[in-house]
């Protein structure tokens, strides 16, 4: 079937003006991916990656110093693709929160500190159900008692609540209109475990009773692992690896793909983890040809001058590693 959301080539930049100078920081930076109805893609990769540029591009939540500057992200939700930086202001607002649905990283942002839950249900959600409000207000009781929280949180002030609470409150807001696309950043990190796994399967099951598509960051692999059906690592703005999780998890290709997946603590085992020599680079300023070749053990003289592209090792697994692809040929 023809995916929900297709990236092609995007790259966005924060243009900062420093002392005269214009300094662009690289922080998406040539990306395509495809996701697909009825899944949960997982993107993962350690801070400053670009992984919430990537999704604020995508969900077209971006201002300056950030710009587009090349690329496309397409979106079709069954009347064919719409390309969505091309789209009139009115027909964005008429697909946010009915279509397209956005969690920012950090919860509170949407929540008005000083009006009650209520309020922010009727603010954002009301005027894309085409419902009278009694009708709308009810609607929203029954999603929230499904989400299992109590109808009373509509009467409360955001700081009334546990952060919990809080965000499981953000995505009932995000899916009380039922989107065919959710995207949520970070939407359990700073919630204890057992919050978190009930945010977890809350977004589960709503993606399988919605059947909507969810793009989801976390640099958590824990929960990457639990929650998606496909992933994609990011690393210096570049997707360097995508598969369905399993085989992500099974066969990690890319040499950063496998240091992340073996810095994963495991049970019973107190050996101690390798550490990744050196730093990320500095994406105002990234090294040529594969971003991730000052700190790759198998780096090659290829790797310092030629940017590897994304192919598939597999039908659905997908690199960008000059190691893998020679290895793969021979
Ligand atoms: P984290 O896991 O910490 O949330 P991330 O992968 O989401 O990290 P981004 O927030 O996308 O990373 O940041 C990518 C790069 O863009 C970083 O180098 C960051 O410093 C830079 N950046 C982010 N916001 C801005 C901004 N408003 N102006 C300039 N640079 C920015
Ligand atoms: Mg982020």
């Amino acid at each position: 079937s023809r995916p929900v959301l297709s990236v092609q080539g995007l790259k966005a930049y924060y243009r900062v003006n420093a002392y005269g100078t214009v300094r662009e920081i690289r922080a998406v930076d040539d990306i395509s991916l495809e996701i697909r109805r009825n899944e949960i893609y997982g993107l993962a990769g350690e801070s400053s990656s670009g992984k919430s540029t990537l999704i604020k591009t995508v969900a077209r939540a971006i201002r300056p110093p950030l710009q587009v500057v090349a690329g496309h992200v397409r979106f079709d939700f069954g009347t064919g693709p719409r390309d969505l930086y091309a789209m009139p202001d009115t027909e964005l607002s008429a697909i946010r929160w009915r279509n397209l649905s956005y969690i920012m990283q950090g919860s509170m942002n949407v929540l008005n500190p000083v009006r009650k839950i209520r309020h922010a249900f009727m603010d954002f959600a009301f005027r894309h159900m085409g419902l009278g409000k009694a009708d709308f207000l009810r609607r929203v009781r029954e999603h929230l008692a499904h989400l299992h929280l109590p109808p009373e949180v509509l009467e409360r002030f955001p700081h009334e609540l546990s952060g919990g609470m809080r965000q499981r409150v953000t995505i009932a807001l995000a899916t009380v209109c039922r989107p065919d696309f959710v995207i949520a950043d970070e939407p359990t990190t700073a919630l204890d475990v057992v919050v978190q796994k009930g945010v977890l399967d809350m977004i589960r099951n709503l993606q399988r009773e919605l059947g909507s598509s969810v793009l989801f960051v976390t640099h958590d692999m824990a929960v990457h692992a639990n929650l998606a059906d496909r992933l994609g690592i990011m690393y210096a703005g570049r997707l360097v690896e995508e598969a369905p999780t399993r085989a992500l998890f099974r066969t990690p290709l890319h040499p950063y793909t496998r240091h992340l997946i073996a810095s994963l603590p495991r049970i019973g085992d107190d050996a101690p983890r390798h550490g990744l020599e050196g730093r990320p680079p500095s994406l105002a300023d990234p090294p040529p040809g594969c971003r991730f070749h000052p700190r790759c053990p198998l780096a090659m003289p290829i790797c310092r001058q030629e940017v590897p592209a994304l192919l598939a090792h597999q039908p659905e697994h997908r690199v960008a590693c000059h190691a893998v692809a020679q290895a793969a040929a021979s």
